[in-house]
């Protein structure tokens, strides 16, 4: 069976932007130091490649320029080992034994996908088309965001393929969160299910994360891991609640928040008097 997050390898709009409502106020992001987990960091060293089907595109062009290719894939690979699996035994994670990430021409923005018959090996397909869109002061953060997100499809437990897909883009983008490579469009949003996905769901994990501690996110990839997703039971092992009533207390503290953000905002200024 291969492993690909998205089903068949349909291009993902995993990073277009949507429009939002900048008014709306948010919570400043967590963004942890990458020394936290020092010590104890996972090791796995695939083997990486890359592979060009167009080096006169302007998107090859601007990868090219704006990235050091060997430096950015194997920080990527990195950045999601760390956060997935710090201090979990290296059995834990993922047989990964190669990625390689392909720059094509193609609708959307990028999915990953495995070889027919080796579910080891993992290809990452990047739209060059995409990268030529994106405005160029933005170029090089949103290819390493892209990276970071597609490469933890490469490493993440999806529970023989029954974890909720939201779950699955939910936790992708929550690394790429951690890693400070979250677009300047992303919004803490709550008019929608837990598992709507992407950065909604990322920042629900995020949530999750400050009320259980650093570690609630390994929880979860390890134990779509060990077995087939059950949302009950599931929850209640990684929180100790159900999914529905957290998402409802995630809720309410963005209300919270945006009220107290509404109270500073109206408060009588003196300052041009
Ligand atoms: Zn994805």
């Amino acid at each position: 069976m291969s492993f690909s997050h998205d089903g068949p390898p349909v291009p993902q709009s995993s990073a277009v932007p949507q429009p939002s409502d900048s008014s709306t106020p948010q919570p400043p992001a967590v963004i942890s130091s990458p020394n936290e987990n020092e010590g104890v960091k996972p090791h796995r060293k695939p083997l990486l490649r890359l592979e060009i089907r167009d080096l006169s595109s302007s998107g090859t062009h601007a990868f090219l320029r704006l990235l050091h290719a060997s430096d950015t894939i194997s920080e990527a690979v990195d950045i999601v080992l760390s956060r997935l699996y710090t201090g979990l035994p290296r059995h834990c994670i993922l047989p990964t034994r190669s990625v390689t990430l392909v720059l094509r021409s193609m609708p959307g923005v990028a999915y990953t996908t495995s070889k027919d018959l080796d579910d080891d090996h993992k290809e990452i397909h990047f739209s060059t088309d995409y990268i030529n869109g994106v405005p160029e002061g933005r170029q090089k953060e949103e290819m390493r965001g892209v990276i970071v997100h597609e490469m933890v499809h490469c490493w993440q437990h999806n529970a023989y393929g029954t974890a909720p897909g939201g779950l699955i883009e939910g936790i992708a983008d929550w690394v790429r969160l951690k890693a400070g490579l979250g677009p300047p469009h992303w919004k803490r949003r709550a008019d929608c299910d837990w598992d709507a996905g992407y950065e909604r769901t990322g920042f629900f994990l995020e949530y999750l994360e400050g009320q259980f501690g650093a570690d609630v996110v390994r929880k979860i990839n390890d134990t779509l891991r060990e077995r087939e997703y059950e949302e009950h039971a599931f929850w209640m092992d990684c929180c100790g609640r159900g999914v529905k009533e957290l998402w409802e207390e995630y809720q309410r503290s963005l209300e919270e928040y945006e009220t107290e953000a509404k109270k500073e905002e109206e408060l009588p200024t003196d300052r041009h008097s």
